[in-house]
């Protein structure tokens, strides 16, 4: 199949291009030509499938003419080497635990995904260039991309986060990844370490002497493996209630879009969700689109849930390719955003009432869906991130110690490497051509 960019459909690529190139040589971003619609038996008989296998079937029906059957299996199953369990919270209410991979935030999906099917393309080409992935970091993504990546063959990854701005906890969970990932410390802030990334793709003369590639969710190849865990809880649905699965609406703590995106296609796919409700902290570029019709990026702002701290949501072209203009949009997703305050306020209130803790993001998307829930519907929110990667604003609110899950306590026992270089290009130039 081919892949067309958001901004021309005559400009288009293969898989492996579009996986590789990230974004579309126009700046748009790539989308799959044609969105491949499950039968209905299909989708009945889902209840009884495991996670692996839905995944499986479903990459089978996006990728099968680009990927051959056995290598995708690997891929899939290596991917989904994790449980996602729908957990019911309260009455009508669940929360979809994408916490549970190796750096316990939901983009541990896409990443593991990403980088075995790019090993896979790069082992089809012998004598292929090592590929050099840079990402620039404020904590999660960085995390996720480095053990996406982690003793991948052929590939590099290099992580630049900003000196003093993240926790150690985080810092561990790249620094300690393996041999194949270097962490660069940059005497700088999170922007400068997006300047100078931006910098290096755009520099011609570095992009001859070497192949960069980046991993964020402009790379189609990071959406497609999340429309698994859609269908999945759908599956786990119907076998919990019929009724329950056949009028049910999903709630997602918002950034770059990214999830909201493999929602919508998700649902073009055939997953009869309702609507979903798209909730943002106080960067609240798309609550806003949706508001006035009118898309405005601006500088982002901190908050105590950083992953949502995006200024540019970068998948919203996906969404109107989609979807449509602002009342076709509206039709299928409700916007809502919410303050650190507010954040706080729900973690405490579901603890209490329902004894079960949500991180920062899982918790603005709760308070969405709580809002925006009518009589008789049920309610799925995407618990993006494990709580224990956020202590302080969630032991603060629930009043007590959190336990440490030994998935992070292990990252804390590795031997740590890591790079310090100081802020601006040419201090990155220079290192990557070392
Ligand atoms: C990245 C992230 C998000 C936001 O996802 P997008 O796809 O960028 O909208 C939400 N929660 C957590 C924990 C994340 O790491």
């Amino acid at each position: 199949m081919r892949y067309y960019s958001t901004r021309n459909y005559n400009v288009t690529a293969s898989l492996a291009d579009a996986i590789f190139k990230g974004m579309a040589p126009d700046g748009g971003l790539f989308m799959p030509e044609r969105i491949v619609r499950l039968p209905k038996a299909y989708l009945n008989n889902i209840g009884g499938m495991s996670l692996q296998e839905i995944g499986y079937a479903l990459a089978n029906f996006a990728l099968s003419g680009d990927v051959e059957a056995d290598a995708l299996h690997d891929i899939v199953y290596d991917t989904l080497n994790f449980p996602i369990p729908l957990t019911p919270v309260a009455d009508g209410r669940y929360a979809l635990e994408l916490f549970h991979g190796p750096t316990m935030a939901y983009k541990d999906v896409g990443t593991r995904f990403l980088g075995r099917l790019m090993a896979y393309f790069l082992q089809r080409q012998p004598g292929a260039r090592r590929v050099n992935v840079l990402v620039p970091t404020s904590g999660d993504t960085g995390a996720a991309v480095a053990n996406g990546f982690a003793q991948v063959p052929g590939i590099h990854v290099y992580v630049l986060y900003p000196q003093d701005g993240i926790s150690y906890v985080q810092e561990a969970q790249f620094a300690s990844s393996g041999s194949n990932v270097t962490a660069l410390e940059v005497r700088g802030t999170f922007d400068d370490c997006k300047h100078m990334v931006e910098q290096a793709f755009m520099d011609e003369d570095l992009n001859r002497q070497i192949t960069l590639t980046s991993a964020t969710s402009i790379n189609i190849a990071r959406l497609l493996p999340q429309t698994f865990y859609y269908f999945y809880a759908y599956a786990q649905l119907m076998n919990i209630s019929h009724e329950a699965a056949s009028n049910f609406i999903i709630a997602i703590p918002s950034a770059n879009l990214g999830n909201l995106a493999s929602g919508i296609l998700a649902r073009r796919m055939g997953l009869p969700v309702k609507r979903f409700v798209s909730v943002e902290n106080v960067n609240n570029i798309f609550y806003q689109y949706l508001n006035t019709g009118r898309f405005t990026p601006r500088p982002s702002v901190y908050s105590i849930a950083p992953a949502l701290d995006a200024g540019n949501p970068t998948n919203f072209a996906r969404i109107t390719a989609m979807l449509g203009d602002v009342q076709q949009v509206r039709e299928v997703v409700h916007g809502y955003s919410f303050n650190d305050d507010e954040i706080i306020q729900t973690i405490t209130q579901v603890n209490q009432e329902h004894g079960y803790t949500l991180d920062p993001h899982s918790a603005i998307a709760w308070r969405g869906m709580e809002q925006d829930l009518q009589p008789g519907e049920t309610g799925i929110t995407l618990a993006t991130a494990h709580p224990a990667k956020f202590p302080q604003p969630v032991e603060a609110a629930i009043g007590h110690e959190l336990e440490m899950p030994l998935q992070l306590v292990r990252f804390l026992r590795g031997t740590r490497h890591v790079t310090t270089i100081n802020s601006g290009y040419n201090a990155l130039r220079n290192f990557l051509l070392q």
